[in-house]
């Protein structure tokens, strides 16, 4: 059995990830950790039977308590690193979705599995169908320089843009890299920031924030008379648990932390 800590219990991500590992045959929840709703059973906040496991409100009293393989965290980009840190001190391998760390805090992260030759995961999205968008938009890049991003993201959200649009604007960065172009500019912008942020090279990404939205995002490509567009919706929060459930199941054979579901699916 695979033992597993889930930090930010309480949220959205977290009790999805719950309800996944309470269906895994090989899996069992080790514990639970949350501010929100701490003493609580996890259970039954994650809308299920009580579990018998209380929420917790710091990483470090449960792992001086409880001993867990995997630890996965959608808390937020303040909370995550430190409890990575914690995590990595107790020998429990981080699968970390939360978004919008900084990349000493990533860096540091990775330094650490990798000195004690442990496995670790950080994936800005874990939705199988945002991969593939991301890998045909690298190849789409090759042929079409000109490229917009538009991601769309519930009003929650707390980081723009998203980690996904970063990651696919800094692909097809490197996917054009020899190609040149000049990104059009209007002459007159009448509205400061209505064409969105420049990633690199002209590449815009523009953040989209409205309740009732999940996860979603579209890459425009335009050429001489043609658009193409790849778009990717998570149309509710279990689209990321088959890429959870996998990164669990992997990160117990890794001996480093890798970065990205791509990695653990296409090598
Ligand atoms: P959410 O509903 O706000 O849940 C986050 C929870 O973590 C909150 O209950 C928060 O409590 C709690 N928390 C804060 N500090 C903590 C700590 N030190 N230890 C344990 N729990 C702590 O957010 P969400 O929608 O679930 O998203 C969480 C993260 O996952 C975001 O960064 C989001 O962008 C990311 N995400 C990633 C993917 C992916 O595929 N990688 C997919 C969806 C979302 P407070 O409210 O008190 O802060």
């Amino acid at each position: 059995m695979i033992r597993v800590i889930v930090c930010g219990a309480s949220g959205r991500m977290g009790s999805e990830v719950i309800r996944a590992v309470c269906r895994e045959p090989d899996m069992e929840l080790a514990g639970a950790v949350d501010p929100v709703q701490a003493g609580s059973d996890a259970g039954i906040v994650a809308g299920l039977k009580p579990l018998g496991v209380r929420i917790e409100e710091d990483i470090g009293t449960l792992l001086g308590q409880t001993k867990a393989d995997v630890m996965v965290d959608f808390t937020t980009p303040q909370a995550a690193p430190g409890n990575a840190r914690t995590a990595i001190a107790y020998g429990v391998r981080p699968v970390i979705g939360t978004t919008g760390i900084n990349e000493a805090d990533q860096k540091e992260v990775e330094a650490l599995c990798n000195r004690q030759r442990l496995g670790g995961v950080i994936a800005p999205n874990f939705a199988i169908g945002a991969v593939l968008m991301m890998r045909f938009a690298a190849t789409a890049a090759k042929f079409f320089p000109a490229v917009e991003i538009i991601e769309l993201h519930h009003d929650g959200k707390l980081d723009a843009p998203s980690g996904t649009a970063l990651t696919t604007a800094e692909l097809v960065s490197r996917a054009r890299e020899t190609m040149t172009y000049e990104v059009a500019k209007p002459r007159v912008e009448k509205l400061a920031g209505v064409r969105g942020g420049e990633f690199h090279k002209g590449i815009r990404i523009h953040s989209v924030r409205l309740p009732g939205l999940v996860a979603h995002q579209e890459v425009i490509f335009g050429g001489d008379g043609q658009t193409l567009t790849i778009r990717h919706d998570s149309i509710s929060r279990a689209s990321f648990m088959p890429g959870v459930v996998l990164a669990i199941r992997r990160v117990m054979e890794l001996d480093r932390l890798v970065y990205g579901l791509d990695r653990l699916i296409f090598g």
